[in-house]
C-alpha cells in the first residue's frame, strides 16, 4: 500500500503513513481536460487581479499570513497525520510558512522597473516586470505547506494567478491551505488541481510559467515539455548531499548535526544528508560518535513531541532503505522497527563500493554511507563526483579551509558547521546540475521568476 493509492483511475485516498488504516482523505482526479479547463478559469481571474494593484495584493498576503498563524496548531496535526511529520519540524513548517507569506506581502510594493535614457539623449526608455498569466505548481509531498507557499505566494504578489497541483499524499494539506489562501483572495486567483501525473502533464501543457519541486527524473520531465512549449520553467529537484569532516572538527558536534541532517523526518529531505566524506584521521572518531548519535535518534510516533525521526512516506519507500543497504557493513540502524506504520531506523552503512546506488543514486531515506578520504581536495572530489548539486555541509575548525571549501564544492548551497538541512526563505534556495533548473526560489529573486521583463519607448 501506498500513502496515496488510487482506488480506480480518478479515485484516491491519502493516509496516515504512521497507520496506513487511518485515511485521512478520499478525492477524486478530474483528469486532462478538466485541468485545462481549471487553467482556464485562472486566467480569466489573473487581469483581474493585476489590475487590483499593490496594496489590495500586499494586503491579501498579510491576511493569508494572518489566517496560517490562526490555524497552526491545526495545520501543524494535519502535516503530522497525513505526511507523518514529526510535530516539532510540522510546527516549524507552518511558522515558516506564514512568514513566508509575510515576506512576499511587503513586495508588492517594490519597484517593478527602471527608467532609462535613450542612447540619443532625448526621450525615455521604460523597463518593466509585468506577470506571465497563470503559474503551474507543482510540488511535492514533504513539505506540503511551505513549498507550494514560496512558489504561490511570489507568484500571487507580481499578479499571476496561481494552479497548485500537489502530490497526492499531501492533498489534505493542499486543500486546507487552498481554503485559507481562498478565503483572503478574489474567486479563482488560486485554485487547486488534485492528481497524479496526468492533470500534472496537462498544467504544464497549459500554464504560462511553471514552477516544479520533485524528483529528477519527473522534474527533467517537466522541463523538456514546458522548454518545448517556450514557456518560461524552474525545478528544484532531487540531491545526493554529502557532509564532509575535516581530522579538526569538534566531532561530537559534526556527529549531532550529520546526525539530525541524516534521520530528521526520516531523511525525507532534499537536503538530507546521505553521504558522510571523513578526512584522515577524523574516520574513527566520526565512525563511533555518528554511529552512537544516530542510534540515539528518538524514532517513533510524529504526533509525539519528542520524536526526530518518524515513519517513511509509504511501505516502498521503507523498503528502499533496508534494500539499498544489502551486503554492507551496517554501522547503526539497517532494521525495520515492528508494528504498525513504514517506519525505518536511522541507518548508516560503510564499505559502498564506487558506483554503489547509495553514492550514485537520492534513496530518500534515513540512511548514509561514510567513505573516506584523504585530504580535503579529496573529499571535494568525491563529494562532486555526482549528478546532483544540492548542498553540502563542511564540518571544521579552520576557517580557510572553509574558505577554500566554499569555492570548490561543486553545490547549490554550502553549509559550514551546520546541518546540510536547513532553509532560510529570505535568500535565493537551489542547487547545480541535475538538483536544478532554470532560477532560483526564495528570496527577492523569485519575483524576477515570475514576471517578464518588458522594454517601452517613450520617444519624445
Ligand atoms: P515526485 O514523484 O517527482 O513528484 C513531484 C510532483 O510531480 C508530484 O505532485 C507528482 O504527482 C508530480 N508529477 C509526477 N509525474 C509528473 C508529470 N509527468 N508531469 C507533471 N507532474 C508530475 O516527487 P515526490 O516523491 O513527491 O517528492 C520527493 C522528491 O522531491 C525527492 O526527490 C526530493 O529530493 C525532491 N524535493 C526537492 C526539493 C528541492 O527544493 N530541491 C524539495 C523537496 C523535495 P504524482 O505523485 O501523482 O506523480
Amino acid at each position: 500500500m501506498t500513502a496515496a493509492s488510487p482506488l480506480s483511475a480518478t479515485a484516491y485516498r491519502s493516509v496516515n503513513p504512521a497507520d496506513p488504516d487511518d485515511v485521512v482523505l478520499r478525492f477524486s482526479a478530474p483528469g486532462a481536460f478538466a485541468a485545462v479547463d481549471t487553467v482556464e478559469r485562472a486566467r480569466a481571474a489573473q487581469a483581474g487581479w493585476l489590475l487590483a494593484g499593490a496594496a489590495a495584493r500586499s494586503a491579501a498576503l498579510g491576511a493569508v499570513a494572518a489566517a496560517v498563524e490562526a490555524a497552526a496548531a491545526e495545520l501543524a496535526a494535519l502535516a503530522v497525520r497525513e505526511v507523518g511529520k514529526p510535530l516539532t519540524e510540522a510546527r516549524a513548517e507552518v511558522a515558516r510558512t506564514a512568514a513566508i507569506w509575510r515576506y512576499y506581502a511587503q513586495t508588492p510594493y517594490d519597484p517593478v522597473g527602471a527608467v532609462h535614457e535613450t542612447a540619443a539623449g532625448a526621450g525615455l526608455l521604460l523597463s518593466r516586470r509585468r506577470p506571465h498569466g497563470v503559474a503551474g505548481l507543482i510540488t511535492p509531498w514533504n513539505f506540503p505547506f511551505a513549498i507550494p507557499s514560496w512558489k504561490a505566494a511570489p507568484a500571487l504578489a507580481v499578479g499571476n494567478a496561481v494552479v497548485l497541483k500537489p502530490a497526492p499524499q499531501a492533498t489534505a494539506c493542499a486543500q486546507r491551505l487552498a481554503e485559507i489562501v481562498q478565503q483572503a483572495l478574489p474567486a479563482g486567483v488560486f485554485t487547486v488541481l488534485p492528481g497524479d501525473a496526468t492533470e500534472g502533464n496537462a498544467l504544464v501543457s497549459a500554464s504560462d510559467v511553471v514552477s516544479f519541486t520533485g524528483s529528477t527524473t519527473v522534474g527533467q520531465a517537466v522541463v523538456r515539455t514546458a522548454t518545448s512549449r517556450g514557456i518560461p520553467v524552474q525545478a528544484e529537484m532531487g540531491g545526493l548531499n554529502a557532509a564532509v569532516v575535516l581530522p579538526d572538527a569538534d566531532v561530537e558536534r559534526a556527529a549531532a548535526h550529520i546526525a539530525a541532517a541524516i534521520a530528521g523526518y526520516a531523511g525525507q529531505k532534499c537536503t538530507a544528508t546521505s553521504r558522510v566524506i571523513a578526512v584522515g584521521a577524523a574516520l574513527d572518531p566520526l565512525r563511533d560518535a555518528l554511529a552512537e548519535a544516530l542510534r540515539a535518534v528518538p524514532v517513533g510516533d510524529p504526533a509525539d513531541v519528542a520524536t526526530v525521526c518518524g515513519p517513511l512516506i509509504d511501505a516502498r519507500a521503507r523498503d528502499q532503505v533496508v534494500d539499498a543497504v544489502h551486503g554492507l557493513r551496517v554501522l547503526a540502524g539497517g532494521t525495520v522497527p515492528d508494528g504498525a506504520g513504514w517506519y525505518a531506523a536511522p541507518t548508516l552503512v560503510e564499505g559502498a563500493p564506487p558506483g554503489h546506488r547509495l553514492l550514485c543514486e537520492e534513496v530518500f531515506g534515513p540512511v548514509a554511507a561514510l567513505l573516506p578520504a584523504e585530504s580535503l581536495e579529496h573529499a571535494v572530489r568525491i563529494s562532486n563526483s555526482v549528478p546532483h548539486g544540492l548542498v553540502t555541509s563542511l564540518h571544521t575548525a579552520d576557517l580557510d579551509a572553509a574558505l577554500g571549501g566554499l569555492d570548490r564544492l561543486d553545490t547549490g548551497m554550502v553549509r559550514i558547521n551546520a546541518p546540510s538541512t536547513g532553509v532560510d526563505f529570505h535568500l535565493p534556495f537551489g542547487g547545480t546540475k541535475a538538483s536544478s533548473h532554470g532560477a532560483r526560489e526564495q528570496g527577492r529573486v523569485a519575483l524576477e521568476f515570475y514576471a517578464a521583463t518588458r522594454t517601452y519607448t517613450l520617444a519624445p
